[in-house]
Formats: structure tokens, sequence, C-alpha cells
């Protein structure tokens, strides 16, 4: 039995659903308050939650008239207690808090925090047995050994909010588990497709926040720009729907239009088509099991004219080989591999390594983990926490090397 309901045959919801977004700030939460915002009457918002922007999280949870707001920040309570005075919305800060948040009780929850942060978060709201739209990958690469299991043993419903991910869902409705051969998620290729790998190394950010095709958050733009984000796209495809590496296969599409293929053993295709807009995949979750009318463009096929497809280029793009590499020694090594990334990408933005390095410090710190001997199998989220923390500290202590060596 998986988490994820591959088939749509639950019954329609009726009445209004209550709503809990986490990373209600960001950009994922930002597509999904515009959905709720089309018919307010159908959803009660329990709870939304932030890391530091009172302002914008106040904002929505007046707007929303919302039942709870927190605040990851616990600097920040005061200031949410006062943006909030007299609108009788009960409020918090700290870890505990965003915890609290997903542990109240809501139909369906938007679990959009960025990072590992998402995880305990997510769990609480897995431990309640609820319908959870997942657009964290972070829960599934870190703790996706554990997450899936908890989820089915716990009897809630996983549906992929993550567009690729979620075209799977959608196409995988077309036969069964066991007739299913292979799934492919496309990429974009993101800013630099046709570089050389010369100029991928020397790459700076405002280059790399040049997505062709998505508006998104600053850490997943630089992760496309790198394409780690497809790699960390394709192990969060093996634990969402049991598969092993090689069922997965990457496809660059430069137009996004084409967000996921799954191949069924008769060798048909099916593939989920749209315009790069995030309230696509997020409405689809949110109607589930029934279809909600929704906001985005058309596509226009003849406006668009041409769809394209490439290999992509694992020499010049290494973040995603070395995902499947992580993917294939499991044991924590995914929950190394997005740690590592996660430093080195903050390192990037600082301006302390070159963008070329990013790949270079994953790979190092992979390297020394697994010489270590730390490879152990993940069954809780502490062992999810420590891994990631361990991981965190020898990837900083590697990054004075990886900075001054040359590609
Ligand atoms: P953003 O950076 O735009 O937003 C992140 C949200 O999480 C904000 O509300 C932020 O609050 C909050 N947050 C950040 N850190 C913490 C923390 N430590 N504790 C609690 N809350 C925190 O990210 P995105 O919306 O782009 O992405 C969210 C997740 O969805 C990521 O895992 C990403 O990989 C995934 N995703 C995103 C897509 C996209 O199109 N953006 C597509 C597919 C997946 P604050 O505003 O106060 O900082
Ligand atoms: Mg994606």
């Amino acid at each position: 039995m998986s988490a994820v309901p591959l088939r749509n045959d639950q019954p329609a919801i009726n009445g209004p659903r209550s709503i809990t977004v986490l990373g209600a700030t960001g950009s994922i939460g930002d597509s999904t308050m515009d959905l709720l915002r089309l018919t307010p009457d159908r959803y009660q918002v329990e709870a939304l939650t932030a890391h530091s922007n009172v302002e914008g999280l106040a904002k929505l949870a007046r707007e929303f008239n919302a039942r709870f707001a927190a605040i990851a920040d616990p600097a920040r309570l005061d200031d949410l207690k006062e943006a909030l005075s007299g609108t009788g919305i009960a409020c918090g800060a700290g870890e505990s808090a965003i915890i609290e948040a997903a542990a109240r009780p809501a139909d369906w929850l938007m679990a959009a925090v960025s990072g590992a942060a998402g995880l305990k978060p997510t769990l609480a709201a897995v431990d309640r047995g609820t319908t959870i739209a997942l657009a964290n990958k972070e829960c599934l690469v870190c703790a996706g050994d554990f997450f899936m299991q908890r989820a089915v043993d716990a009897g809630a419903r996983i549906l992929p909010a993550d567009s690729e991910h979620n075209a799977l869902f959608q196409a995988l409705s077309s036969g069964n588990r066991a007739e299913l051969t292979r799934v492919i998620i496309t990429a974009s290729g993101g800013p630099f497709r046709t570089w050389a790998a010369a100029d991928i190394e020397q790459a700076t950010l405002e280059q790399a926040l040049k997505h062709p095709n998505w508006s998104m958050g600053q850490k997943i733009t630089i992760d496309s720009a790198s394409m780690m984000n497809k790699g960390l796209e394709v192990i969060e495809a093996a634990y969402l729907f049991a598969l092993s590496p090689d069922q997965i296969d990457v496809l660059v599409h430069p137009q996004s239009i084409v967000h996921g293929l799954v191949e069924f053993s008769d060798r048909s295709v099916v593939a989920q088509l749209g315009s790069p807009d995030m309230r696509i995949p997020i409405a689809h979750c949110l109607g589930w099991p029934d279809r909600i009318v929704g906001p985005s463009t058309r596509l226009d096929l003849a406006k668009i004219g041409q769809l394209t497809f490439e290999a992509p280029d694992f020499e010049r793009f290494p973040g995603l080989r070395l995902a499947f590499e992580a993917l294939r020694t499991g044991q924590g090594a995914t929950t190394v591999f997005n740690a590592a990334n996660e430093i080195a990408v903050a390192a990037f933005i600082g301006k302390k390594i070159r963008f070329g390095a990013i790949a270079r410090l994953v790979e190092a710190t992979l390297e020394q983990w697994v010489r270590a001997g730390n490879l152990a199998p993940l069954s809780s989220a502490d062992d999810a926490i420590a891994v990631d923390h361990n991981a965190r500290k020898l990837a900083a202590s590697l990054l004075p090397q990886i900075a001054a060596k040359a590609s």
C-alpha cells in the first residue's frame, strides 16, 4: 500500500475544508493562498506559518481569519502578537509553534517550508493521518527511508505538489502499479543549459537567479541552475512512488510544458502538460479527488509551436549524477547530499565559493561521509536530523579547501 493514492477513487468532499499552510509567506505559500482566495467560502484556514516574515504572516492571517499563526523565529513573537492584536487569532513562536500549527486538526495541509526545517512539522501532520500536499521535497530526500512508511502507518495521504511529481501522480492513474515500467521527470535545464562547463564554473548569483520559465524561491532557483533540484527530485520520486533508481529518467525539456511522463508495460507513455505555473499542481492537490476551477493561463500549444527534448548532461551538471549515486547508496546518503548542497548554496550566495564548487562540495562531503563509515539506515526524524546536522558540519569543515581549490 502506498501513501500516494494512485487512483482518483476517493469520495468527493462536501462542505468547507479546514486548511493549514506551512510556509505561507513563501513562493508555494503564495500560490496556495491565491487559490484559496478564488473561493474563500469553501475553506476555513486553521493555521498559517512563516520563518521571520511577521508582516506577511499577520496580513494573511487577518485576511483569511486564521485560527492560529506561528512564526519560527522566537525573537519575533512580540511583533506577531502586536500585528495580530484585536483579531482573536492565537499565535506562537519557535519550532514548537510550527509543529503545533501542523498538529492542529485540518483536513488538508500544504507542506511548503523550505529546507530540512520542514521535516518535523510535516511529520506532525503525517501522524494526524491527514491529507498533505507535499512541496517540501526535503522531507523525502532527508527522511524518505521512513517518511512514506510513517504516512502509510498513520493513514495519511501524500499528494505530490512538486510539478513533476504531480504530473506523475496524475499520469499514474492510467494504469496500475504492476504495469508501471518507468517514470520520466522533465527539467528545463535552467539558465545554463547551453553554457560551456568553464562558463558555468564562473556563473554569478544574478545569472543563477534568472530562471527561464519558473518564478520560485531563491534556494530552489539556484538548485535549478545547478540541476541539483532535478537530483533532489529524482530522489523525491524514488521515495514517493517506491521506485528504483533505474526506473527514473530525466529528460531536458526547455519549454517546461510537459512536466512528467509515465511509461507502462505496453509501452504507452502518459504525460501531463500545463503552463509553467505552480498553481496548476497545487490546484490539483487542493481539489483532489475532484478538480477545481484554476486561474492559470490556458495552454496554447499552437502558439508555443514546438516542444523539444534533450538528454541531460551529467558532465556539465554533476549534481544530477551525484543524486543518482546517493540514491543508490541509500542509508542516509541522500540526507548528506541535501545537507551538503544547502551549505554549498548558502556559501555561493555569500560569495564564498564559485558556482562550480557547489557540486564539488557535495561530492567531497559524500565521499568523506562514506569513507568514515557513517552509513546507516534512518528510522526516525531524530536519526535524519542528526545525519543532516553532522553532514552540515562536515560540509562546512570542507568548505575552505573547496573554496581555495581551482576547478
Ligand atoms: P520560499 O523560500 O519562497 O518560502 C519558504 C517558506 O518557508 C516561507 O514561508 C518561509 O518563511 C518558511 N521558512 C523558511 N525557513 C523556515 C524555518 N526554518 N522554519 C519554518 N519556516 C521556514 O520557498 P519555496 O516556496 O520556493 O519552496 C518551499 C518548498 O517547496 C521547498 O522545499 C521547495 O523545494 C519546494 N518546491 C518549490 C517550488 C516552487 O516553485 N517554489 C516547486 C516545487 C517544490 P519566511 O517568508 O518568513 O522566510
Ligand atoms: Mg519541481
